[in-house]
């Protein structure tokens, strides 16, 4: 199994990094990937795949973390994302829109940098590791507007109407299913599920984010991510596990498949 997208390298993980990282091999965990947020995660997480080739990162700006960074320094930060990327990452993101962030960071704004991730995904032939949440209509239009880089699109902790998931798998993006697929209410992303060819589906744990039943409200981890796998065979089988697995490495262009 791969965790496609857990933040291991954000502070709630600095008491127990590496019980973390033993209870996720234990409980059968083969790769995970860590997004980063912003340029000061990226220069320390491009060191950890070379010390464990089953930890793979990516590098972006997360929309969230816009307000928080001048816009003057978008252009320079954009930069050195291009010169970092070729240092090991295997995927632009985490980027993407993000509603509730508008008010520090104009959609405009926001836009702007997320076709920059675009366009360096392209460059590099890097798959795009895409946030969206109360901004679809923008991420719509845009995709209307610009085609999916060569390497892929994967919206992550996807939870759009069974309406958007048909757009955005016309569009030629995959889709990774977070903690709340596992929720007891949970009927929209099951609904969205359902619309997905099988060879686009992924899982992960948004670790420290979303924790799947039982574990709702507590600090997520990738050792949960079978409970989120095995919420989605529910629906789609038992073979999902294996798929998901399939999908990962052929996405990440078998970045898993070295040591
Ligand atoms: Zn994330």
């Amino acid at each position: 199994m791969i965790d496609t997208h857990c933040h291991l390298d954000v502070p709630r993980f600095d008491a127990d990094r590496s019980e973390v990282l033993a209870r996720a091999w234990a409980a059968g965990v083969t790769g995970l990937v860590i997004p980063a947020i912003g340029p000061k995660a990226w220069e320390p997480l491009l060191g950890w795949p070379q010390r464990d080739a089953r930890v793979q990162v990516g590098l972006g700006i997360h929309p969230q973390l816009l307000p928080s960074l001048p816009p003057g320094d978008d252009e320079q930060h954009l930069a050195l994302l291009d010169s970092l990327l070729p240092r090991g990452a295997i995927a632009v993101g985490e980027c993407g829109l993000d509603g509730p962030s508008e008010a520090g960071a104009p959609i405009e704004r926001q836009l702007r940098v997320l076709h920059a991730h675009f366009e360096l995904a392209r460059k590099h032939g890097l798959p795009l590791l895409v946030h969206c949440y109360r901004a679809h209509p923008h991420l719509q239009r845009y995709l209307e507007e610009h085609p999916i880089p060569e390497a892929g699109v994967l919206m992550h902790s996807y939870s759009g109407s069974a309406e958007l998931t048909a757009f955005y798998v016309k569009a030629g993006c995959h889709f990774s299913f977070a903690g709340p697929v596992s929720f007891p209410e949970a009927r929209r992303p099951l609904e969205a599920l359902k619309k997905i060819p099988l060879d686009r589906l992924m899982g992960e744990t948004d670790a420290p984010d979303q924790a799947p039943h039982p574990h709702r409200g507590e600090r997520s981890e990738p050792a949960y991510l079978p409970l989120i796998l095995d919420s989605m065979a529910t629906y789609l089988g038992e073979e999902l596990r294996e798929r998901t697995a399939q999908n990962a490495r052929r996405f990440f262009r078998c970045a898993f498949d070295v040591g």
